[in-house]
């Protein structure tokens, strides 16, 4: 018998991301009305980002680790189920074979109905892993999604599936833009937890309020966070 994709059964939500501390700053908000809406929201951290600082004392080690458990703690604050940390070197991530297989991998294992990644196709997005992050993902739900890819996948039980809906973050043109007014105070409460970012950007706070209210320009609310949605049609 040929296996077919799936429809999604559960309401999962999976962020696939290059770096501790991108899920919160991109889409904590979003999170949170998930969660509230029932949502399984799970994090795939593709990097350690072990070359995040700019103290000449701290290893890349050392630093993997402080990123680890900080990323751990800003998720607890948001009550996200569950964490899978890649573990690949900071800044060092590419569009390859190895990195979409990984993501595919993961994609039939949780079976999200939700998919968030960074936009690959934003003009001038200069940092590698989130252009390579975004377009692992993307080749990924193509590749989660018909048998014929991954034929190893098949011999794992791990059978394909269809996510519904796509979202990128921090995309040039937004199409769906989501209210987190009510949960600002607790955005930042989970961005606090990712202290070795911070102390090099004192006016964070205000800097990520700014940057939800100017999402929010024309809305009939205060904060916002903002996606390209790709909306994933299947016969
Ligand atoms: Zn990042």
């Amino acid at each position: 018998m040929t296996p077919q994709a799936t429809p999604p059964t559960g309401k999962t939500a999976l962020l696939v991301m290059a770096h501790p501390d991108d899920a919160e700053l991109s889409s904590a908000g979003t999170v949170l009305n998930l969660i509230e809406q029932s949502y399984q929201v799970r994090y795939v951290v593709c990097s350690t980002g072990d070359k995040g600082t700019k103290d000449t004392a701290m290893t890349p080690f050392q630093l993997a680790a402080i990123r680890e458990q900080e990323q751990k703690e800003a998720a607890a604050v948001l009550g996200v189920h569950q964490i899978t940390f890649l573990r690949h070197p900071d800044g060092e991530l590419d569009q390859s074979r190895s990195l979409r297989d990984e993501i595919a991998l993961l994609i039939r294992n949780h079976r999200p109905e939700i998919i968030i990644t960074h936009d690959p196709w934003r003009p001038y997005q200069i940092h590698p892993d989130h252009r390579a992050v975004g377009f692992a993902t993307a080749d990924a739900v193509v590749f989660a999604r018909d048998h014929l890819f991954l034929p190893v996948l098949l011999e794992l039980e791990l059978a394909p599936h269809a996510p519904l809906e796509l979202y990128f973050t921090f995309p040039q043109v937004a199409d769906h833009v989501v209210d987190i007014s009510a949960v600002m105070e607790k955005k930042l409460e989970a961005i606090a937890k990712h202290k070795s970012q911070l102390q090099y950007m004192p006016a964070w706070r205000e800097n990520i309020k700014l940057m939800g209210s100017k999402l929010a320009e024309g809305k009939p609310f205060t904060y916002a966070e903002a996606f390209k949605r790709l909306v994933l049609t299947y016969q």
